[in-house]
Formats: C-alpha cells, sequence, structure tokens
C-alpha cells in the first residue's frame, strides 16, 4: 500500500515498545491499530483501521505488517447478530485494501469499535494477576480506578467485539483511560499512539506499585533440584513424543523461579487452574503434567476431549493428548514442542505464569483461571488451529533431535546446516570455538569439546539432552587426516594421535549413546563419515586409512549389534572432498604434483569427472537418516564421483 498515513508510522514506533517487553506481551500476543483517513488510487478519501496483522511479533513490527481495514465496513459487520470465527476472518479479509496485507488480527471487530482513533493492547503480567485472583473486578476497579471500563471474560472475537459494544453502550464512557478484559489483558487508547502508550505505561504502573506493595513476588531461597539422569530425561521424551505420536523436543529448565515453583506443595491443584490468558493455551495445553506419569496425563486429557468436544460446533480431531509442560519435583520444568522453538515459546509463556500464578495464589485471596470447558473451546479455538497451521508442513525428521561431530566446518558442519533445515535440533560438537555461533536460533546448540575428552564428550551429551530432551540421530564427523608420512618414518605420537581421535573417541562416543539412541521413537540413527582409503588407500596415509578401516568395522559391529533396537548404523565413504579444513590449498596442490596433474584435474579424478562438495555428503547423510533407507543398515556408500578401484 502506497502514501500511508504518518499515523501509521507513530502506532509502529509505539506498538515496538509494548512489544520489546516481555512482562507485556509474548510470541504474537498482543495488538494495536490505528485509525485515519487515507487516499485511494482514485483519489477517494476512506476512512481504514490499520490493525496489527494476526501473529505478526509487536516487537518487531513493521508498517506492511498492519492490514488497512475499511472501517465502514467492520461497523456494519458489528450490527450483525452473530457471526462465526471463520465468517468473520472471511469477512475482515474481504474488508482489505491491499490483497497483500497480512490476515488482520482477530481482535479487529473490537479496535474497530472503540471510538478512539488508536489503540494498544497487551497481555500484561501485572493485569492478568489482577484479573485472574478471586473477586478480580474489584481489585480492578480499587487498583486501576473508575477511568477504566471492565468487561468480563468473553472469548476474543465477534462475540468479545460486541460485549464491548454492550458494556460502552449502557454506559458511555467518553473519560475513560482504558480497559480491562477479565483473564485476557489491557487495552488503551487516545487520540494518538503515544497517548494510548502512554496510558498504558500510568495503568500498568499503578498496578505493579500496587502488586508490589499488595502481593509481592516470591522470594523464597529455592532448593536445589536433586540429580536427575540422561536416562531419566531421554524416558521422558520418549514417553512424550510416543503419546505424541510423533518426535517432540523437549527442553530442561532449572532456574530460580522454576525451583521455586516445583516445590510447592499445592502445585497439582495450583497448576489446574487455568491458564493466564486465551491464547497461551494452544502453545501450553489447559494444564501442565505434574510429575512423570505421561499415560495417565493423556488419558485425563482424552476424557476431558470427550466430555467437552459435543459443545462445539463441528466435531474436531483430537491433536494430541501429550502434555507441553512438566513440572516435576527432581527434574524442574521441561517444555515440549514440535520444534526447538516451540518448546522455547512454551517455556516463555509459562515462566511468566508461574509468578503470577503464586501471587495471586498465596496474596489475592486465590488464583482462578478460565473454566475447562472455556479452556477447551480456546484450545480449539479455529482461528488459532489456523494459526499454528499456517507454520507449513513438518518435514519427515522435525522434532528429532541429532549429535554432529566435527560440526564447525567441512562435512561435519554441511551434516548439521542440512539437518537444522529438515527442521531437526541439532547439538554440534568441536574444538573450534567457532562452532557455538556456526548457526543462530532455538535449533542449535554448539558445544566445545575435545572428541577425546571422555568427560567433555559426556558433558556436551548432557547439554544436548537438557537442551532437546534426547538424542535421535548421530552423525560421526570428526576426525584428522594427519600428516603425510611413509610408514618408515612415521612416529609413534603421529599414529597414536590420529587413532585415538578417528577410531577410540568413536567407540566412546557410541558407548554413551547407545542409551539415548535405542530411547528414540523413530529409532536410532547413526551415520559415520569413513574414507574412500578404505576401499582404496593411498601411499603416505597409513595412519589415516588404517584409522577409517577401524572405523568402518566399529561401525559394522554397531550395526549388527543395535539392529534389535531399531537403531540403523551406516556410513558413507567420501572422496576429494576439498571444502574441508582436513586438506589446505597447499596440500592439495603437493597432492597434485604427486600424481603429476594440476590441481584442477586433481580435483576431479573420479571416473565422473566431478567435483565433490561437502554439501553433496550431507544430502547423502540426510537420506540416510530419514526413510529414505528405512530398510537399510550397515551399508556403505561411496561419494566419490566413482573411482575404478572402489568400483
Ligand atoms: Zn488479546
Amino acid at each position: 500500500m502506497t502514501n500511508l498515513p504518518a499515523a501509521v508510522d507513530e502506532c509502529v514506533q509505539y506498538s515496538r515498545l509494548i512489544g520489546s517487553d516481555p512482562a507485556l506481551v509474548l510470541h504474537g500476543g498482543g495488538n494495536s491499530s490505528v485509525k485515519a483517513r487515507w487516499r485511494d488510487i482514485t483519489g477517494r478519501e476512506v476512512d481504514v483501521l490499520f490493525v496489527k496483522g494476526s501473529g505478526c511479533e509487536m516487537s518487531t513490527i513493521r508498517a506492511a505488517d498492519f492490514a488497512p481495514l475499511a472501517l465502514g465496513r467492520l461497523h456494519e459487520l458489528l450490527d450483525l447478530e452473530s457471526l462465526n470465527d471463520t465468517q468473520m476472518m472471511r469477512e475482515l479479509a474481504a474488508a482489505s485494501l491491499d490483497p497483500d496485507a497480512p490476515r488482520p488480527s482477530v481482535e479487529s471487530l473490537l479496535h474497530a469499535f472503540l471510538p478512539f482513533d488508536a489503540v494498544q493492547h497487551s497481555h500484561a503480567d501485572a493485569i492478568v494477576t489482577l484479573t485472574n485472583a478471586v473477586d478480580g473486578e474489584r481489585i480492578v476497579e480499587d487498583v486501576l480506578g473508575t477511568g477504566v471500563v471492565v468487561v468480563p471474560y468473553v472469548m476474543p472475537g465477534f462475540d468479545l467485539a460486541r460485549e464491548v459494544r454492550r458494556v460502552w453502550k449502557e454506559q458511555p464512557h467518553v473519560e475513560a483511560r482504558g480497559m480491562v478484559l477479565m483473564k485476557h489483558g489491557l487495552v488503551t487508547f487516545g487520540a494518538t499512539s503515544r497517548e494510548a502508550y502512554e496510558q498504558h505505561v500510568e495503568l500498568l504502573r499503578l498496578a505493579e506499585a500496587w502488586l508490589q506493595e499488595h502481593a509481592p513476588p516470591p522470594e523464597r531461597e529455592p532448593a536445589p533440584l536433586p540429580g536427575v539422569s540422561l536416562d531419566e530425561l531421554a524416558d521422558l521424551r520418549r514417553d512424550v513424543s510416543r503419546v505424541a505420536g510423533r518426535p517432540l523436543v523437549l527442553q530442561r529448565h532449572t532456574d530460580d523461579v522454576v525451583r521455586r515453583f516445583v516445590a510447592r506443595p499445592d502445585i497439582s491443584a495450583l497448576t489446574t487452574k487455568g491458564p493466564l490468558t486465551p491464547d497461551h493455551v494452544i502453545r501450553t495445553k489447559p494444564a501442565p503434567l505434574v510429575g512423570r506419569d505421561v499415560d495417565a496425563f493423556a488419558d485425563s486429557y482424552s476424557a476431558y476431549f470427550d466430555e467437552h468436544s459435543p459443545r462445539l460446533d463441528t466435531r474436531l480431531e483430537m491433536l494430541d493428548p501429550a502434555p507441553r509442560v512438566i513440572l516435576d519435583p527432581e527434574i524442574g520444568m521441561v517444555t515440549a514442542g514440535s520444534s526447538a522453538h516451540e518448546a522455547q515459546v512454551v517455556a516463555d509463556i509459562y515462566h511468566h505464569t508461574m509468578p503470577v500464578l503464586e501471587r495471586a495464589e498465596d496474596h489475592l485471596g486465590g488464583y482462578v483461571g478460565l473454566p475447562p470447558e472455556r479452556l477447551f473451546e480456546v484450545e480449539y479455538w479455529e482461528l488459532e488451529q489456523a494459526k499454528l497451521r499456517r507454520a507449513g508442513d513438518p518435514s519427515a525428521l522435525a522434532g528429532t533431535v541429532a549429535l554432529v561431530t566435527g560440526a564447525a566446518s567441512g562435512i561435519g558442519r554441511a551434516c548439521a546446516e542440512a539437518l537444522l533445515a529438515c527442521g531437526v535440533a541439532v547439538a554440534g560438537v568441536d574444538l573450534s570455538a567457532e562452532v557455538e555461533t556456526c548457526f543462530a536460533g532455538p535449533a542449535w546448540k554448539g558445544v566445545v569439546a575435545d572428541v577425546t575428552d571422555a568427560e567433555a564428550i559426556h558433558a556436551a551429551l548432557t547439554e544436548t539432552v537438557e537442551s532437546f530432551g534426547g538424542v535421535d540421530i548421530a552423525i560421526v564427523s570428526a576426525g584428522i587426516f594427519g600428516p603425510s608420512t611413509p610408514i618408515a618414518k612415521l612416529t609413534d605420537d603421529e599414529w597414536r594421535s590420529v587413532l585415538s581421535i578417528n577410531v577410540d573417541s568413536v567407540a566412546r562416543l557410541l558407548r554413551e549413546l547407545h542409551p539415548l539412541l535405542s530411547r528414540s521413537t523413530i529409532g536410532g540413527r547413526v551415520v559415520v563419515i569413513g574414507s574412500r582409503n578404505v576401499a582404496a588407500p593411498g601411499p603416505g596415509v597409513a595412519a589415516y586409512s588404517a584409522s577409517k578401516a577401524a572405523l568402518t568395522q566399529l561401525s559394522r559391529v554397531a550395526a549388527l549389534e543395535w539392529a534389535g533396537d531399531g537403531i540403523r548404523v551406516n556410513l558413507v565413504h567420501p572422496d576429494g572432498v576439498f571444502d574441508t579444513r582436513l586438506r589446505t590449498p597447499e596440500m592439495i596442490a603437493a597432492r597434485a604434483r604427486e600424481y603429476g596433474v594440476d590441481v584442477e584435474t586433481y580435483r576431479r579424478r573420479n571416473l565422473l569427472r566431478t567435483e565433490v562438495t561437502s554439501a553433496d555428503v550431507a544430502r547423502a547423510v540426510v537420506a540416510l537418516c530419514d526413510d529414505t533407507f528405512a530398510r537399510t543398515t550397515g551399508a556403505q556408500i561411496p561419494i566419490d564421483g566413482g573411482n575404478e578401484r572402489v568400483v
């Protein structure tokens, strides 16, 4: 859309201020709007509601994230007696003046109704602490004063907009400074976005000051958690994934807030009293699992589904009965999601939930969330489900966890990159500190460790399991080439260092990985990076060739021993991969001279006369991890452009 009114830029600026504070909005929550005149292509002046797109992040919002809707049309829609969610979203889309704009917020009609040019809305922790207390309405009125309109809980959408209109018609709130939606959040307004923002800040200041005095945040020193083994965490992930019917990433949290919360004797009762605000439910489910009995949780969830689903207009299929938040006095908090990002979103939401539950419960007469039947309505809220569905079809490996050694460069790095692109949560281990920043985002965990150091490797596995819940896939890529030395001059140290890195460390790693891989619900998958040298060794690289031959034999035995556990172990034998750290340009030039050819010819010294890159190897490795080779174990696949001595 061109020639946007300046008021939209101002709205962007203040929306970002609200969005930048996680105590106000989290992950797509909250919204804002501004009403302004806009001149269309024919020169006509139109009254437009610029409202935040559904699911857009307030913290990074841009003008293009606002949907421009014809305001007159929205008022006509508000006159209807009823409008279901699907109809409403269709009508909102039809009211848009820009076909490229995002889908408008589900709260668009509420914004349209409010007789102010600028509106800002958040789910601030301080406000929901007040609204979710016993006698919340009275507390809100006492704390925020009579200039604030209080609206009872109604599910966001057409019904909430109508409810606000009803409240307003009963008593025109010309002097209103803001509006509190019970068990939902705060709405402020004004002639400009700045005014709406300032009202927001002022009302929050009042709420926070009052809470500080009457319901201070918990400060008890939390007790340390008793230890829990990696196997126990992997058991938990196996159970959750089994019940979900697909692998999920599990993320463990043991910070002060969590440790204090899981030690509460009333944790079971308190955590079933409902979430802070409706849009949290699709992420967290109506209640967490307290303890580790995943099957009991699934049974009661299914019973709850059966009891409440007939109340919906259309019978929906249950998504899955697996918990998303698990609270355990020994483990702390574990959050689950179909990706590391999702597990992180759930954790962020529950981190804000715990103190609110505690403050309302301990100081404000008790916490009261939404009743269960309303929770169900929200979880299967078609608008919100649509939000999740838009995330796209998950890849075959979505929700799985991989460990990649030698992940900072070459083939290991290419494998990590390819797995991340398939939605896999990847822990990359490398000697180089570069591994920590190779990739960004919650699905990447770079751990600096020497593969020959048993303690460091155990620590790396611990970090992997704490971050992602277990290990489904292992890519063994760490290795060295060693100096080119004829056997007659080979020192013991050279021999030992190559074998220790290329073979000894792998035997130890596989031993440590076995309990984790055998707990994978998809069946563990191991891909070992061997070498063309196994079938066709070269002079001057005795230690390297011998180590890769031993590594191959080790992997074949693993394939035999672990088949009964459903673990597949396969090898790839690359050759002539020059974009790795194993080979410097000087080494390549020296080898080319030895063979009496130029570098370019040396690089393509194979039957297909083709160059082999790390990415080519990674593609084959991913195929060995997904279902392409579901019926294959113990295989050795050359990735060498074809070699006469191998063929
Ligand atoms: Zn809201």
